[in-house]
């Protein structure tokens, strides 16, 4: 996957904050569509948004491991939205060190440096 290019980067907490609630809505509104019963397995008989019917043939082969990525990315950006608020963004959770600016470039929702990111997944 690549990120979007050509966009402003958003280095500093102010600008990280527009970019995060984005993300934010953007989770909330997947795992919402994606945690819906899917009573009608074997057809799309629900009226979905237009558009989305690729994705959402590709979301449904993988959709346990997608929902729980979803999870997790939602649970970052929510702490990130927090260490905005307190003043430790860009900070590592764990070793309080400096996020290198350019992982919170490619992942502003970071909040942790790579070697305890690394480390915290299972
Ligand atoms: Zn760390």
């Amino acid at each position: 996957m690549s990120g979007p290019a050509g966009q402003t980067p958003a280095t500093g907490p102010e600008g990280a904050t527009a970019a995060l609630l984005a993300k934010r809505n953007e989770l909330e509104d997947q795992l919402a569509t994606m945690s819906a019963p899917q009573r009608d397995v074997g057809g799309i008989s629900f009226g979905k948004r237009v558009g989305e019917g690729t994705s959402m043939a590709v979301d449904r082969i993988s959709s346990v491991a997608a929902h729980e990525r979803l999870q997790d990315m939602l649970t970052d950006v929510r702490r990130a939205l927090v260490k905005v608020g307190d003043g430790t963004y860009g900070r590592c959770d764990d070793c309080s060190e400096p996020i290198p600016p350019e992982r919170l470039e490619a992942l502003p929702w970071a909040v942790r440096c790579l070697r305890h990111a690394g480390a915290a997944r299972r």
